[in-house]
């Protein structure tokens, strides 16, 4: 049987992008399968196949390249969309509609000076990336099916191409909104608030004025809470333009981003960062900088003190969720205490000053806090914070402490040379190191004993490997 789609967005019109068919691409196959996530969406195997290959698309999909702006660096850029990418439709699964969106699919009218197509290494990292974030419980968007491709795509050199199927419940960027308001385009910039309240939101319909305050609260929130989650995990995204941040608040447009090896605050995941506006430790900041841009763009709908209102709940729901994340890791009451809070920021200076892996010490921490000490160092600074920490479980007695912090502590995260072990070994055919780190990252809190090497942290001079933009 085909599969269904609707086509909710297209149906909005040529306003908000253009119909556009996906160019088939040479020897297309498909490469990789999230069959959880097949299931999830009721697709067979063969269904996956051709959508991703876009080889025999349904008739009921209307494959639509969106249009959108974006603040990029800092500047503003008036016109970005789908320049690589086409929504094929939206599938119904538990009266949620899931937007199935080809990336890599050939030129659109957005493509700029683009070719429209994506090249396999960032679509496996793109595919990997998400795997991991699902893993964590982290929101993101999912990958759903790679096509590898005979096409080579010219990057710095000659690589190999590819199309990756991502499936979301969104793929409305704040910088949709940014494109309407400074186009002055009003009358969509309201259809598209409608719309989104309407999908987004479990309200009853209102005014524009009451979705749009509606929208803006509720991506505050959810931004708020995403980036208290990478902090605690210690993801950076690297690539935190306006164009890349999804209404929903997931993690969204995977690119140079990176897991924190060692802890290191500033660290730059994007090689293409030179300022380090996207650094890990200011992505709290660049988050509310993104939202003023979301707010800005709504303004002809939301009153200020509205707007005020609803932008000055960021910083607390973000230190609110980031603190109860970091005590659940670290087995403490996630209940406000200003010891609690000191013990953590001790702790963190004590990682970054050691350059400690941030993942295994707390991994190690979970399982005994005196093998967790022996990584740092300065080894009586460890000791004098042990003593602390221990008092503070103390005063917390709980007899599942171990087995709670390990299913808060991942063992395996998806570290930047693994990525690279495995897009190398794909390239040469062999699908052994993806197929185990896809494993290991579906139940990342899980011991795999027989995986055991995937959580090792990166030899010396793997630790710096750059990625930059360009994909
Ligand atoms: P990104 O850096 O992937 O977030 O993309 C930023 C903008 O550039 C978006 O509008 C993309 O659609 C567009 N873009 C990126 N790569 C390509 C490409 N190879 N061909 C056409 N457009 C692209
Ligand atoms: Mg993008
Ligand atoms: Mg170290």
């Amino acid at each position: 049987m085909t599969a269904q789609f609707e086509t909710t967005f297209a149906c909005l019109g040529t306003n908000f992008g253009a119909y556009v068919a996906p160019s088939a691409l040479k020897d297309a196959r498909l490469l990789h399968c999230n069959t959880t996530l097949a299931t999830q969406m009721g697709l067979e195997l063969s269904a996956i196949s051709e959508l991703v290959t876009a080889s025999n698309l349904p008739a009921s999909c209307k494959p639509f390249a969106m249009v959108y702006a974006g603040h990029q660096f800092g500047g503003y850029s008036p016109q970005l969309g789908d320049g690589r990418g086409v929504l094929l439709g939206e599938r119904r699964r538990d009266q949620q509609l899931w937007d199935f969106h080809l990336k890599g699919a050939g030129k659109t009218p957005y493509s700029r000076f683009g070719d429209g197509r994506a090249v396999l290494r960032s679509t496996l990292r793109e595919y990997l990336g998400s795997f991991a974030m699902q893993g964590l419980q982290i929101p993101t968007t999912q990958a759903l099916a790679i096509a590898s491709t005979a096409e080579q795509v010219r990057r710095e050199s000659l690589e190999p191409g590819a199309v990756l199927l991502r499936v979301t419940q969104c793929h409305i960027r704040f910088g949709h909104f940014e494109f309407f308001y400074y186009q002055g385009m009003q009358d969509e910039q309201a259809r598209l608030i409608n719309y989104c309240a309407q999908r987004y939101l479990n309200v009853d319909p209102s005014s524009t004025h009451d979705n749009a305050l509606a929208l803006l609260q509720m991506a505050t929130q959810r931004t708020a809470n995403l980036i208290a989650h990478w902090q605690a995990v210690g993801f950076a995204h690297g690539v935190l333009n306006t164009d890349n941040m999804s209404l929903i608040g997931e993690t969204f447009d995977f690119g140079p981003f990176g897991f924190l090896d060692d802890f290191e605050p500033g660290h730059i995941c994007n090689h293409s960062d030179d300022q380090g506006r996207y650094a890990f430790d200011r992505q709290a900041n660049i988050g509310l900088w993104n939202l003023n841009a979301l707010a800005h763009a709504l303004s002809n709908f939301i009153d200020i003190a509205d707007i005020k209102k609803a932008l000055a709940s960021y910083e607390e729901i973000l230190s609110s969720h980031y603190y109860q994340l970091m005590m659940t890791k670290l087995g403490l009451d996630t209940k406000f205490s200003e010891e609690n809070q000191q013990l953590l920021q001790s702790l963190l200076q004590m990682l970054a000053q050691n350059r400690i892996d941030y993942t295994q010490f707390f991994r190690s921490l979970s399982h005994n806090p005196n093998h967790a000490i022996d990584l740092l160092i300065d080894r009586e600074a460890g000791t004098r914070w042990l003593s602390k920490y221990q008092a503070a479980c103390a005063q917390t007695p709980n007899t599942q402490r171990t087995a709670q912090m390990l299913a808060a502590n991942p063992k395996y995260i998806l570290r930047n040379y693994l990525a690279q072990q495995a897009i190398e070994t794909v390239s040469n055919g062999d699908m052994g190191t993806f197929n185990a780190l896809l494993t290991v990252l579906a139940s990342p809190y899980n011991e795999h004993p027989e995986l055991d090497h995937l959580a090792k942290p990166p030899a010396d001079k793997d630790k710096h490997l750059a990625v930059s933009c360009s994909s």
